[in-house]
């Protein structure tokens, strides 16, 4: 196959397919580190053989077929720092940054393979001493370039860089001020995981940047064992944020959070070893376990990550810090480039293999770049507002600050200025402080909101349901001589099934079919029970039913007192009892009928239901009583309810 690109060439064939949203692999670079002098003196013959720019040939020791990896491109022992620096694209992914993309640029392999000289070049040789320009690594070249851009760009760009380590599955600031202590690492939606109170430094320049990266190099944790006598014995993340306002980008809105905008993140993470290889004992071995079980952490993602079903299977990012912060890096929104580090010694053949086979199943990840303006983070409409209202402000306070540069004297001059600035930083923050409390009322508001709507929800159903118990519990108007079957109006079934019926012989006070007594004084034997109407209806006649012809074989059968004391405790049961919020919708009704009876979906105003329920309760009763006095009292059981 045809080997395209060169590694010494534009670095733009990597990386080409970035464009937001769209699948984009991770892209692998393998270097291979020379032969030390110790491994050339003990007479060892490289293992790995470049064929090309893009393939690796790895012949195992004792004979036998040799087996061929294939990368972005392939950078043998004799390539110069600015080799790798071009070949592995990274202006590219610079440009991304700039354009408010999350690039991530990670060193992978065995301890000693040269991960740490890949980004950072030779360990410092002194304090303080900065590292010789031709070995400088990926991070100081990526610096000067971006600082070179940065310059040539039409609008200002805000840079600010953190610097943390992983050590021992701990989190700690390389830039702190105060003494150093572990910080915690959260998650929200917005950020996805970050860590917690993590300094984040601006500066304007290149000296101010590599100063930086000197302090926190000086501070990250090494130590000197068999396999490399200046071993990481941590992972390290420096970041660059990098944010240039635009119309649609917003400022930060927390002092300690980073703006809005690109990322371009350097991680270097500390090798894998085997504790018998490297001979760590005591806190080295703590440290090489610890270091392990995060970079199995990361392993485990990984191969999760390549899962054709990986839409579907949790990835644990949770699993260990390291993976919680390259979550975004490897299955998110970033762009991400791999440089796999070996070693050619044939000693280190099973870790070089390990590490081949880790990078080019790395290579079949894909993530889904997003630029800086996300729908999905657009701030809500009042804090867009109150943004755009600090933003005019802090131009407003820029402009007489000018004012004041010019009228001031020069000696004054410096002092003024530094004052001013002192205090516009102070308002900036006062306004910031205030923003957040202003989205705090806003998030209170939506969830009083919200509750009120659901409390509103439950008493519909409430009303809801005392209707139709009323309902099921009422007799009916008559129509001309003939009464009217209220089971025409609202199903036989439910009125049947409410209240939870027994077995116990009494009347349902609307159709006189036998239904359970609630009132019963056996009642806590009672089975429930939802009787068939049909089944019911021919024990006993409904109470609607036209009197029968003479000789008819089912004679009417007059209310016994019974029913109407088990309507007065239905009654009673209707204005007392609390109704759950389940109860089915009622089917369409006349259009004259309330609107929650018609089974309407809005929310009605509940306030002058209670009183209409009691009121039609009582009559019921009433009416009820008056029934269950001795044949010849001429008022129809319907007459009382009119408004029912
Ligand atoms: P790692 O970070 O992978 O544990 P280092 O970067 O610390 O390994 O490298 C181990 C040793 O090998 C260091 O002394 C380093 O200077 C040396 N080294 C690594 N890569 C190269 C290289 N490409 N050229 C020269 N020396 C290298
Ligand atoms: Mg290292």
């Amino acid at each position: 196959m045809e080997e395209r690109g060169s590694p010494d060439g534009d670095p733009a064939w990597n990386l080409e397919q970035g464009p937001e949203g769209s699948e984009t692999p991770i892209q692998v670079v393998l270097r291979v580190r020379p032969m030390s002098t110790v491994e050339l003196r003990r007479g060892e013959q490289s293992a790995l053989h470049c064929s090309g720019t893009r393939t690796l040939q790895v012949s195992p020791p004792g004979g036998g077929p040799d087996v061929a990896f294939r990368f972005g491109a392939v950078l043998d022992g004799a390539r110069t720092q600015e080799d790798v620096f071009r070949a592995c694209g990274v202006k590219r992914l610079g440009e991304l940054a700039l354009r408010g993309f999350s690039c991530t640029v990670f060193t992978f392999g065995q301890t000693g393979s040269g991960k740490t000289y890949t980004l950072t070049g030779p360990p410092p040789q002194g304090e303080g001493v900065p590292v010789h320009p031709s070995l400088a690594g990926i991070m100081q070249r990526t610096f000067t370039w971006l600082l070179d851009r940065v310059q040539h760009l039409d609008s200002p760009v805000t840079l600010r860089a953190s610097y943390l380590e992983i050590y021992n599955e701990q989190v700690w600031d390389l830039l702190s001020l105060g003494s150093p202590r572990p910080l915690p690492v959260r998650w929200t939606k917005a950020r996805g995981f970050y860590v917690e109170q993590l300094r984040v430094v601006e500066f304007g320049s290149l000296e101010a940047l590599m100063e930086l990266l000197q302090m926190g190099l000086s501070r990250r944790r090494s130590s000197s064992h068999t396999l490399n006598q200046a071993s990481s014995r941590s992972h390290a993340l420096l970041t660059l944020h990098i944010s240039r306002p635009t119309s649609q980008q917003v400022p930060p809105v927390d002092l300690g959070e980073p703006p809005v905008g690109g990322k371009l993140c350097f991680v270097d993470l500390a090798g894998s070893e085997k504790v018998a290889a490297t001979g760590s004992r005591g806190q080295l071995m703590l440290e090489a376990n610890s270091i392990n079980r995060s970079l199995l952490a990361l392993g485990h993602c990984i191969s999760l990550l390549l899962d054709p079903q990986r839409k579907q299977s949790h990835i644990p990012f949770r699993d260990s810090k390291l993976t919680k912060l390259l979550a975004d890096s490897l299955g998110g929104r970033g762009v991400t480039l791999m440089v796999a580090c070996v070693s050619p010694s044939a000693q280190c053949l099973p870790e070089t293999l390990s590490t081949l086979r880790y990078a080019s199943r790395a290579q079949r990840i894909t993530t889904r770049p997003q630029g800086p303006k996300s729908p999905g983070v657009k701030p809500p409409q009042q804090a867009e507002a109150e943004l755009l209202r600090l933003q005019e402000e802090n131009r407003h306070l820029r402009l007489q600050l000018d004012q004041m540069h010019t009228r001031e004297p020069g000696g004054a001059h410096g002092a003024r200025v530094a004052w001013a600035q002192r205090n516009l930083y102070g308002m900036l923050q006062e306004f910031m402080l205030e923003n957040e409390r202003l989205r705090k009322e806003m998030r209170q508001l939506r969830s009083s909101r919200d509750l009120a709507r659901a409390e509103q929800r439950v008493l519909a159903q409430q009303v809801h349901e005392l209707e139709r118990r009323l309902l099921s519990a009422c007799p009916f108007p008559q129509q001309g001589s003939t009464p009217v079957c209220p089971c025409r109006m609202v199903p036989a079934a439910s009125c049947h099934a409410l209240p939870p019926l027994c077995y116990c012989h009494h009347l349902c006070p609307l159709c006189r079919v036998s239904l359970a007594h609630w009132a019963c004084p056996r009642r806590e034997c009672h089975m429930p029970q939802v009787l068939e109407p049909e089944v019911s209806q021919s024990v006993r006649p409904p109470p609607w039913a036209p009197p029968p012809r003479p000789g008819s074989a089912n004679p009417p059968q007059e209310r016994s007192q019974s029913d109407w004391t088990q309507t007065r405790v239905l009654a009673e049961m209707l204005m007392g009892e609390e109704v759950l919020p389940s109860a089915p919708p009622l089917p369409a009704g006349p259009s004259n009928m309330p609107h929650v009876l018609r089974g309407g979906s809005g929310i009605p105003n509940l306030t002058p239901r209670p009183e209409t329920l009691t009121q039609q309760i009582s009559s019921s009763l009433h009416l009820g009583q008056r029934q269950s006095q001795p044949i010849g009292d001429t008022q129809s059981p319907g007459q009382g309810l009119s408004s029912c």
